[in-house]
């Protein structure tokens, strides 16, 4: 590890923004895979029917592998899901297997429905420094789920035309769930991904973002880069597919970004991702 400071408590950050191809699952998984090599032990949640963060990180999730719908659903312990990830060192997976898919009707009768991640993840002993739970694209009891068991919720907004569209809905929700069941929420970081410094739009759109939300907004931004969209199907991050790529280096440096804030350091500009 690259000795960043470790935060006290562990983070839970909830990666959210209803709207889908945005780019939440390649930041829980880029992130969480920089936070672990930048020395942190980091779990990724998924959440996704789809289990697009799982495959990402090269886990099995075939529909016979204990998941977090067995946690959810079945409450069985989050210990008896979680599986390493064979090339990061301190980085795990809870994965989502197609069962998840009907979990978002089958929680609806269960007791303490909004808040069965929560009780797993305080059950959960072993020791971690962050906890990154990927989101599906909708606000259903999957999403609430995820934003009762955290603290920090992170968007990912894609620097497109209507990045900022539907985004009040998300907001609504988080105020919901801080003023009915997780007064510590909050939206912590906004990550803006897939940016092309070389488009007017791209700018204008950072521009939308960083006067909407101010110092929320990490200063690193993600490049739309070939090698992170490639790297999914070789069951890799782009940290480790190629290190020295664009998407490995900005993913890495906003980890880094993010771990200093979280210790209430300064952050310094030091690599050229930067953005708007
Ligand atoms: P979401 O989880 O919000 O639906 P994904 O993370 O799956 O979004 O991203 C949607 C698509 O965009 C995927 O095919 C992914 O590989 C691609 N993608 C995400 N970020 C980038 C990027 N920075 N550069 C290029 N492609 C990207
Ligand atoms: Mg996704």
């Amino acid at each position: 590890g690259e000795g960043l400071p470790r935060p006290e408590e562990t983070r839970i950050m909830v990666v959210a923004n209803q709207k889908g191809g945005v780019g939440k699952t390649t930041t829980t998984v880029n992130l969480a895979a920089s936070l672990a090599l930048h020395g942190a032990r980091v779990l990724v949640i998924d959440l996704d029917p789809q289990g697009n963060a799982s495959t990402a990180l090269g886990i099995d999730h075939h529909a016979e592998v204990p998941s977090i719908y067995d946690v959810l659903v079945e409450s069985k312990p989050l210990s008896d899901v979680v599986q390493p990830v064979t090339d990061v060192e301190g980085l795990f997976c809870a994965p989502a297997t197609i069962d998840l898919a009907g979990a978002e009707i089958e929680l609806v009768s269960l007791v303490a429905r909004e808040s069965r991640l929560q009780r797993a993840i305080q059950a959960y002993e072993q020791p971690l420094d962050y906890i990154l739970i990927d989101c599906p694209p909708s606000l259903g009891l999957l999403t609430v789920n995820a934003l009762v068991a955290g603290a920090e919720v992170l968007i990912p907004i894609q620097c497109e035309y209507y990045a900022l569209e539907g985004l009040g809905q998300l907001l609504r929700n988080v105020d919901l769930v801080r003023g009915h069941l997780n007064p510590s929420l909050h939206v912590s970081t906004i990550l803006l991904t897939m940016y092309d410094g070389r488009t007017r739009l791209a700018s204008q759109v950072a521009d939308e973002v960083r006067s909407h939300f101010g110092s929320e907004v990490l200063r690193t931004s993600i490049p739309r880069s070939v090698r992170i969209s490639e790297a999914p199907s070789y069951g890799q991050t782009v940290l480790t597919y190629d290190p020295g790529s664009s998407g490995a280096l900005s993913y890495f440096e906003a980890a880094r970004e993010i771990a200093l804030r979280g210790v209430g350091v300064r952050y310094d500009v030091q690599h050229a991702h930067t953005g708007a």
